[in-house]
């Protein structure tokens, strides 16, 4: 544990987050840490279950006097996202990462930090290995693969809890408590691709310099899809210059908006001086009209060499292709009337490449009410499939749905005041958390979510307020302590 660190801590939580930060924990490579996590509960004879998706499930006996109080459920995950910087030659599927004190901040070198969701882990092993707590029954939950999909909290077997009252330790800010969140749906369609050989002049299309962000938290702030805005282009353009296309392609995942994308033109009588004047100046055109929004877009038509034969999409094949990028619903679908300020349904493209089979499109859908994810889901499905071409629905997962009355926030909200004077914001977000699984599997559940202060979580910015970190679990041993509120 880093020197540092180790006179700044609290009850432990930074020393076991450090021994969680040691060992290797990216989704899909989380063995080891739930080996550590077993073996902590075998070493202190705490009473356990590890299940088939390696979620660990802790349970700890009310403290003497608290044997009448509710049971409590704490709830995080375990996997974290992997990114570096690209100076960073970490292995993220053997080596630990490198803590460091940034001021009032706890950061890694050049990598995310993964206090999504180390925090919660940390927070769970001081309480348990704290022999002075006081708390009602204990049921803590670690889950896993929450990052690629939430496989563990779909697996997890809601009878092995008892608990009514369920904390989630997976949000990023101090005085916000979740109260609700989106659900969700991949969706990936596939276009077959004829292709046929055409010989002539080649120019690369290329749109970047664009903010992209998360499709869900930033779907709101008028940001531009790279590969929309592009097919618009092309769109436009062949009004003025007929081409033909050998690719498109832009985005890297389906839950990002696109910041960048490119597409290879052919023009099989060339092209004129004129034309390409007039190409350029519908780009320019272009990005003025998004100026504000993006102010680092740029759109460029770059003419090249000359070639005799290239394989490029068939006109037909295009035109559905084109049809599809243009068509297709994309950005916000509905606001919430019942909370001001919160996207209720939205979907993105997040992803469009060229495969051997065809082009294949993503897109990631979110909606706080069913049965519109299930309509926008149907919607895209229906204009796939009515352009000839194949789908595929992945990664489910349930929205979590506000409730008008709730126990646990009223007691979250009555403690956070006393400690701190002030009142949290209560909100929902548009973006997915695991208590909607969990509170499928579990019925009448009541559910918040907390968290200390984090900033540019799955970044290698990501980082952790230190005194909020502190503070939040002082906040949580209050509530554990007070009796007769739930
Ligand atoms: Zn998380």
């Amino acid at each position: 544990m880093l020197t540092e660190l180790e006179a700044l801590d609290y009850k432990k939580i930074f020393y076991y987050f450090s021994e969680i930060a040691a060992i290797p924990h990216g989704s899909g490579n989380v063995g080891k840490l739930a080996d550590y996590l077993e073996r902590f509960a075998i070493e202190r004879n705490i009473r356990y279950v590890r299940d088939t998706a390696d979620n660990l499930i802790f349970y700890k006996n009310a403290t003497p006097g608290y044997e009448n109080e509710p049971t409590l459920i704490l709830q995080g995950h375990m996997d974290m996202v992997c990114e570096k910087e690209a100076g960073s030659d970490i292995d993220f599927i053997k080596d630990g990462l490198t803590l460091k004190v940034d001021g009032e901040w706890l950061k890694a070198d050049r990598t995310t930090l993964g206090g999504d969701d180390g925090i919660a882990v940390a927070y769970c092993l001081a309480l348990l290995d704290d022999a002075n707590a006081k708390h009602p029954a204990l049921e803590l939950v670690i889950t896993t693969e929450e990052e690629t999909g939430m496989d563990g909290a779909k697996a997890l077997d809601g009878a092995l809890l008892s608990g009514r009252n369920l904390i989630n330790i997976d949000s990023e800010e101090e005085n916000v408590v979740l109260c609700g969140c989106a659900g969700g749906a991949r969706v990936t369609g596939l276009l077959p691709v004829e292709r046929v050989i055409a010989g002539g002049r080649i120019v690369k299309v290329t749109v970047s310099g664009l903010f992209g962000g998360h499709s869900g938290a930033e779907i709101d702030k008028n940001r531009t899809n790279a590969v929309r805005f592009l097919a618009r282009y092309l769109f436009m353009l062949r009004e003025k210059v007929p081409f033909l296309v050998e690719e498109l392609s832009g985005g890297q995942k389906d839950n990002a908006i696109p910041r960048d994308a490119k597409a290879t033109l052919l023009f099989p009588e060339d092209i004129s001086a004129e034309d390409i004047l007039s190409a350029q100046a519908l780009a320019e055109a272009m990005t003025e009209e998004i100026r504000a929004a993006e102010p680092d877009a740029t759109l460029m038509f770059l003419p090249e060499d000359y070639v005799e034969e290239l394989p490029v999409m068939h006109p037909r094949s295009f035109e559905k292709f084109l049809f599809l990028l243009l068509q297709a619903p994309n950005g916000i679908q509905v606001n919430s009337a019942e909370i001001p300020g919160l996207v209720e349904s939205s979907l993105n493209l997040g992803i469009c490449t060229m495969t051997s089979e065809g082009m294949e499109l993503h897109w990631s859908l979110r909606s706080s009410k069913a049965s519109y994810l299930q309509f926008l889901k149907e919607k895209l499905i229906y204009l796939i499939g009515f352009l000839g071409g194949d789908y595929e629905v992945s990664g489910e997962y349930p929205a979590w749905e506000y409730k008008e009355e709730s126990k646990l926030r009223e007691v979250y909200v009555t403690a956070y005041g006393e400690m701190f004077g002030k009142k949290p914001e209560v909100a929902t977000i548009h973006a997915g958390l695991e208590c909607g699984l969990l509170g499928e599997k579990i019925p009448g559940l009541d559910m918040i979510s907390i968290g200390p202060e984090m900033k540019d979580i799955h970044t290698p910015a990501e980082r952790l307020h230190i005194a909020s970190a502190i503070r939040i679990y002082q906040l949580l041993e209050k509530i554990l302590a007070d009796k007769g509120k739930l």
